[in-house]
Parts: C-alpha cells; sequence; structure tokens
C-alpha cells in the first residue's frame, strides 16, 4: 500500500522510517495526531509479513492512541512505534538507535510499552532519550483504571458501584489481569480466573481465593463482570451470545471482533464498556508525568470511571452502543 494512502485511510499526520545499518534496525513511528498536544503511544516489535503490514499496523494504532488520548481529555495525541523483527537485528543496539532517533524528534513524540517489547528494550531506549516512559508500571496503572472503569459501570448497570460479594471472571492474567485480580479481591469481589498459563492460574487462585477455570469456558461464565484481559477479538456474535454477564470491562485492545458486535450487546442488555475507554489508566500516569511533568500516584487515573459514565449515559440517551459513542466523542475531541 503506497504510503500517503496509508496516512489518508487513517488520518495520520506523519511517517518517520528509521534504518540503522550498525544494529539492523528497521523502525516505522506514526504520529497521527499532536493537536491536543504531543503524541503519546508504545513500541511493538513483532516479525510482519511485509513492510507495508507494518507500515499500516503502525498507522492504525496510532489513531486508535489518539483516539483513547481524546477519550480521557488528555492534552496529548496518539503516536505508535513499529519495530520490525528480523534474524539481523542486535536488539540492544538497536533500541538505543531507536532512542536517538525519538529523541531527534524534540518532544513531539513520548513513547513506551507495547506488545512485544520488553522493560529491558525500553531500558536501552531511554538511555538515548528524555520521551520514554521507563519508570511507568503500564500494568498497574492499567489495572487500577479498569477497577475504576468496573466501578462505573457496575454503579449504571445495576445503581450500586460496590464490588463487594460480585462475581467477575477474567480473561488473561498476564501483566494487568494478575494485578486487576489483586485489586478485585481486596475489594471484596469473588474471582473466576482462567489463563493458558497454569502457574499464574494456581498463583491467583491462592492469592485471591479464585475459582479457576478452563480458558475456553471463562466467557461464557455466569457473572456480574466479565474482563477480556488476553486477546483482541474475542467478542464474536457467537461468544455474544453465549455470555452471561452484566457487564464487560476489560483492558484488551479491540475486543469487539466487528462493529456489529456492539450493537448485539446493547440489545441484549449487556453494559460494553469500550476497551479503549477501560484500559487508558497507562496513558493517563504516563502522559501526566511525561508529558506533563508532574509526579503522580495511581490515584491520578480513577477518573477513568467518570468518563465511563459519560459515554454509557451518552449511550443510553443516544440509543447508541457505547462503542459509538466513544468514538464518536473522541472524534468530536480531535476536530
Ligand atoms: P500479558 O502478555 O502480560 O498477559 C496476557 C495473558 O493472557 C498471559 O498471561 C497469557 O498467558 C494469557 N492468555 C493468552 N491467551 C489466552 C487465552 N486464550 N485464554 C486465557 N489467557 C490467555 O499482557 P498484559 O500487559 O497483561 O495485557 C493484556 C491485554 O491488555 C493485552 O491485550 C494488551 O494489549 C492490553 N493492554 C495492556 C496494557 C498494559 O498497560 N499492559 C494497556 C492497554 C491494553
Amino acid at each position: 500500500m503506497a504510503v500517503f494512502n496509508v496516512l489518508t485511510e487513517y488520518g495520520g499526520e506523519a511517517i518517520t522510517f528509521v534504518h540503522d545499518a550498525p544494529s539492523g534496525l528497521q523502525a516505522i513511528v506514526a504520529i497521527h495526531s499532536t493537536r491536543r498536544g504531543p503524541a503519546f503511544g508504545g513500541i511493538r516489535t513483532l516479525s510482519y509479513r511485509s513492510q507495508s503490514a507494518a507500515l499500516t499496523d503502525a498507522a492504525r494504532l496510532a489513531q486508535a492512541m489518539s483516539f483513547k488520548a481524546a477519550v480521557a481529555d488528555l492534552p496529548a495525541g496518539g503516536g505508535k512505534t513499529v519495530v520490525i523483527k528480523h534474524d539481523g537485528m542486535n536488539r540492544q543496539a538497536a533500541f538505543h538507535a531507536l532512542g536517538r532517533a525519538i529523541e531527534r524528534m524534540g518532544g513531539s513524540y513520548f513513547t513506551g510499552l507495547d506488545v512485544g517489547t520488553s522493560a529491558e528494550d525500553l531500558k536501552a531506549l531511554g538511555a538515548e532519550t528524555r520521551y520514554a516512559a521507563v519508570k511507568l508500571d503500564f500494568g498497574k496503572s492499567t489495572a487500577r483504571g479498569l477497577v475504576a472503569a468496573i466501578e462505573a459501570a457496575l454503579k449504571f448497570a445495576t445503581g450500586s458501584a460496590s464490588l463487594d460479594g460480585r462475581r467477575i471472571a477474567i480473561q488473561g492474567l498476564g501483566a494487568v489481569g494478575s494485578e486487576l485480580a489483586r485489586l478485585l479481591h481486596k475489594g471484596g469481589a469473588a474471582l473466576t480466573v482462567a489463563d493458558t498459563n497454569a502457574a499464574v492460574t494456581s498463583t491467583i487462585a491462592e492469592e485471591c481465593g479464585a475459582e479457576v477455570v478452563a480458558p475456553a469456558r471463562v466467557l461464557a461464565t455466569e457473572c456480574d463482570v466479565l474482563c477480556p484481559c488476553a486477546l483482541g477479538s474475542v467478542l464474536t456474535a457467537q461468544v455474544a451470545e453465549s455470555l452471561q454477564c452484566k457487564v464487560v470491562a476489560g483492558s484488551a485492545n479491540n475486543q469487539l471482533a466487528g462493529a456489529g458486535v456492539g450493537r448485539q450487546l446493547a440489545d441484549a442488555g449487556i453494559t460494553y464498556v469500550p476497551d479503549y475507554v477501560a484500559n487508558a489508566g497507562a496513558l493517563i500516569k504516563g502522559v501526566t508525568e511525561y508529558v506533563q511533568g508532574k509526579e503522580v500516584g495511581y490515584e491520578v487515573v480513577d477518573r477513568i470511571g467518570a468518563t465511563v459514565a459519560l459515554v454509557l449515559e451518552r449511550a443510553r440517551k443516544e440509543r447508541k452502543p457505547t462503542h459509538e459513542v466513544a468514538e464518536q466523542l473522541a472524534r468530536e475531541r480531535l476536530a
């Protein structure tokens, strides 16, 4: 696909191709919008089937970051970096080179972690640039924001935000899901959990008294809240039919396998919290600390609760699915 077609399709401002021959670095930095402030978005390190697939991924993810920042009402826009993983890449040297390139952008783009990039990679990059959220605990920030989202959605759906005595099912106990389990357990919720990694499920079962179910069964668990915290596209039309929950609120990106599923959930009376509204915790803490230069605690992400309430109320008033209302809000704020 031609470069400018990608920018037209996803509405981006700029694409930077970063090449460093000694380390083998091949990276694409996509800036979707700096209208509301510097672009913010992590680094995805993956092998791609083609360079054009990598370019499209960077542009699409940068747009999603802009929507996420706008819905959270942050003074920031969206960006994303894609590092094309290949055998000839010296990883440490590559991340140093990427850090130098991001430093040259002069603060118009701030970065952090995303799929396939490790804390060690970010550390190497952070040695070269001031514009990387190296000290941010992504999992903890996101999990705390999710709790605020869950409470707001419960208040909307049931009249009470209390977690006490609620049954909450979590799919995926990684950096976000395991921290989420701990916070919900502290709040008095009863947990049902699943992960493909048996070691993490037994840790959480022991720590939080959680019931463990097979990964294939967790989505259809009878519960108050279902939290998809593993993979994208888990909510297919078929899965939506089998849901037995009042609320869906999780961290996984792009949970809806198709836009029609959002409507299906609304028609079934299930309150779906759009993923990028619920999972903005790390972005909010990162922007506050790195873009605005303020030292803050995790409570800064609790404002997600108010955003969730705004989106859900508006969806009810306008009789629209929640994901449509979130996108509408983002586009209004970016206009
Ligand atoms: P992670 O890789 O640390 O954890 C994912 C977990 O899901 C792993 O424990 C994995 O074993 C498990 N898993 C994979 N397939 C599964 C399946 N079929 N059934 C059950 N469990 C399965 O990732 P994370 O950082 O915890 O993020 C979780 C999700 O949230 C991802 O989709 C991520 O893109 C998204 N997200 C994360 C953040 C963040 O701050 N970390 C922010 C926004 C969105």
